[in-house]
């Protein structure tokens, strides 16, 4: 774990050109119009001073039962547990269903890191697959990958968007596999108008400040299945028994949130429709504005998807546009605008390149190598709409 790996120097000269290059300068002197920003203008601070003044700030008290209970209806599961991050909602996904040492999960490569981090701490391994047009898992992949020793398929909605689960799910049936969705990305997605909680093991979602709902650091469980439920719930309380105090026949974690955060969340799931709507609308303004741009991509939405957009990610094909991504990253940092890279596929990345040498991935590189995201925050007004696509089309025209 403390080992540092890097990738070979020629290796890297080899696949440079899908790694994304260094942040850019942000001119902050004048306009600055961020990637992201939390609203926290509803009942946080009341919430969050009522759970001080109660002094319930630790990992009991009424905000982390309300929360947990609010959030499960809105996602349409039958039972939430609140934990500390996304990553750990995922690593608890994987420790409950007894997924552990030389197990293999199957995961897209275009992913965040913790997707990939979640199956390796027990020691089991991500088998890798390539995206589809939705920038999604190729489901039409992932039978290729099944050994013997594929345990469970651990699906990403990335950006938003729902993966094909009908399909997800029939593959599992057939090879008897488990499903953990990750659903860090997806708050109020829909999959043929059905909230993502409805189906498979395990949906876990993150609230970290960037994602569409927040408590600062935060993650949540899901599923509807009363005893893995009970077995998640036991494990992030360091399994604590319940017939004697200091208990202990499982080998727990710690991965409680705290009452505080729970009063952000509260006051964040009150908002829920506003905030995924507010997303939405982004979206679409920014599709109306990019539409005719010539090398500019914008996200599609699949039929059985309600994409909920959490960032407007855009692919900038360099021959068309007539600039690079990394040089419109710069044009727009220069006005401003802060963007972000699509994610490094976790073939790429340094501490997992030995162990997937040789696999290549063509998609995910492509969109490594050309992603990138736009402001998307909920707060974002028209009028900064139109001036960050007003830029793009400017930078197209320079
Ligand atoms: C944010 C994110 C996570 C991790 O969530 P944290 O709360 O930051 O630990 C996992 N998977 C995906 C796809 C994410 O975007």
């Amino acid at each position: 774990m403390l080992e540092e790996k890097n990738i070979p120097q020629k290796d890297f000269e080899e696949i440079a050109e899908f790694i994304p290059g260094p942040e850019p300068i942000l001119n902050r002197n004048g306009t600055f119009i961020p990637v992201c920003e939390p609203d926290l203008r509803g009942n946080e601070k009341k919430y969050v001073l009522d759970a001080v003044e109660s002094t319930w700030i630790s990992s009991r008290g009424k905000y982390l039962d309300l929360f947990e209970q609010e959030f499960a209806k809105k996602v349409g599961a039958k039972y939430a547990v609140a934990v500390n991050s996304g990553t750990n909602a995922l690593y608890l996904a994987v420790a409950a269903l007894g997924i552990t040492q030389d197990d293999e999960v199957i995961i897209p490569t275009f992913t965040m890191i913790s997707t990939a981090n979640s199956i390796t701490y027990l020691g089991s391994k991500p088998v890798l697959v390539d995206c589809d047009e939705f920038w999604q898992i190729d489901v039409s992949k992932i039978e290729e990958k099944i050994t013997p020793k594929t345990k469970a398929i651990m699906p990403v909605h990335i950006y938003g968007h729902s993966v094909n689960i009908s399909k997800i799910e029939r593959i599992a049936e057939k090879y008897r596999l488990k499903v953990i969705y990750d659903a860090a990305e997806a708050h109020g997605a829909e999959y043929n108008h059905a909230p993502l909680g409805m189906i498979g093991d395990a949906v876990c979602y993150s609230f970290y400040g960037n994602k569409i709902l927040t408590t600062g650091e935060g993650g949540m469980f899901t599923t509807n299945n009363k005893e893995l439920a009970e077995i998640a719930r036991n494990l992030k309380d360091v399994a604590f028994s319940k017939e004697r105090h200091f208990w202990h026949k499982r080998l727990g974690y710690n991965f409680r949130m705290t009452n505080l955060a729970a009063a952000v969340g509260l006051a964040q799931v009150e908002k829920f429709d506003e905030l995924v709507n507010a997303h939405r609308i982004n979206a679409m303004a920014y599709m109306t504005q990019l539409n005719n741009v010539n090398g500019i991509t914008t996200p599609k939405e699949a039929s059985w998807a309600k994409n909920v957009y959490w960032m407007f990610g855009i692919v900038v094909n360099h021959k068309k546009f007539g600039m690079s991504r990394d040089k419109l990253r710069d044009f727009l940092a220069d006005r401003g605008i802060e963007t972000r890279t699509f994610f490094v596929p976790i073939h790429f990345q340094p501490y997992y390149y030995e162990q997937y040498k040789g696999e290549r991935y063509p998609i995910a590189e492509s969109l490594s190598r050309d992603g990138m995201y736009l402001p998307s925050s909920s707060l974002l007004t028209e009028s900064q709409i139109t001036y960050v696509c007003n830029a793009i089309k400017e930078a197209h025209e320079t």
